[in-house]
């Protein structure tokens, strides 16, 4: 039987990054399940479909096909209609819409057996919202990684700089407190954490210090 770590948490709590590299030392594969959201807020703003429940939506998402693949070092690669639109996905307009879009039931539906079919035949390392609760509800390890809005607003600030993306760090932090509310707020798979999970505070450590307790808890649980 192949394992399943969830590892769920806000945005800008550092998941994607600890995954990765906790993936890695483990010989997992990390699946990450917001790519697939932003993919397809992207489709709704390509097509000038508005991100709320809506039977334009319904329709949008009878017409693309989103699928997970992965490249020769391991990345995920997520393709929209065969298209590669991993980098495309990454701004900020697009994770403001991957929010909006992710409160609509039927695109949660859409997701659901892409997520369980990758860790059906995979040890995983899945990341996202509701990957303990909903998603892989028996995974073997659940994890929810947390931290200050201004920690994570801080980090993504200097991530997207780093990128070379001109952008203010008010303007990053009030983007966190929106998607904050929105996750938590939102009537399906709310963001919350699983009563089974372990919770991991990473406002004062660093990465390594990060990923070092993201992994401990693993080990401590398989
Ligand atoms: O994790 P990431 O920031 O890339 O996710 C983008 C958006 O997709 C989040 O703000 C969240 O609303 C949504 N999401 C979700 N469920 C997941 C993963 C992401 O609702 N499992």
């Amino acid at each position: 039987m192949s394992t399943a770590v969830a590892l769920d948490g806000p945005a800008g709590a550092g998941k994607s990054s600890i995954a990765k590299r906790a993936a890695k030392e483990l010989g997992f594969i990390y699946v990450d399940t917001g790519a697939l959201y932003r993919t397809i807020g992207l489709a709704a703003t390509r097509a000038k479909v508005d991100p709320v429940d809506s039977p334009e939506v319904d329709a949008l998402l009878e017409k693309i096909k989103v699928e997970l693949t992965f490249n020769e070092n391991g990345e995920q690669i997520v393709l929209l209609d065969g298209e590669d639109v991993s980098g495309e996905i990454r701004t900020p307009e697009a994770s403001m819409t991957a929010s909006k879009i992710s409160a609509i039931p039927k695109v949660r539906a859409y997701l659901l057996d892409l997520q369980r079919d990758m860790a059906k035949t995979n040890d995983v390392i899945m990341d996202g919202r509701d990957i303990g609760t909903v998603v892989l509800p028996d995974a073997q390890v659940k994890i929810f990684l947390t931290a200050s809005p201004e920690a994570r607003a801080g980090r993504r600030y200097k991530e997207l700089i780093e990128k070379g993306m001109s952008v203010k760090y008010e303007d990053i932090l009030s983007d966190v407190i929106e998607r904050d509310y929105n996750d938590t707020h939102r009537k399906t798979a709310p963001l919350k954490a699983a009563e089974d999970s372990v919770t991991v505070d990473t406002t004062e450590l660093d990465f390594e210090q990060s990923v070092e307790a993201v992994i401990s808890v693993i080990k401590e649980k398989i």
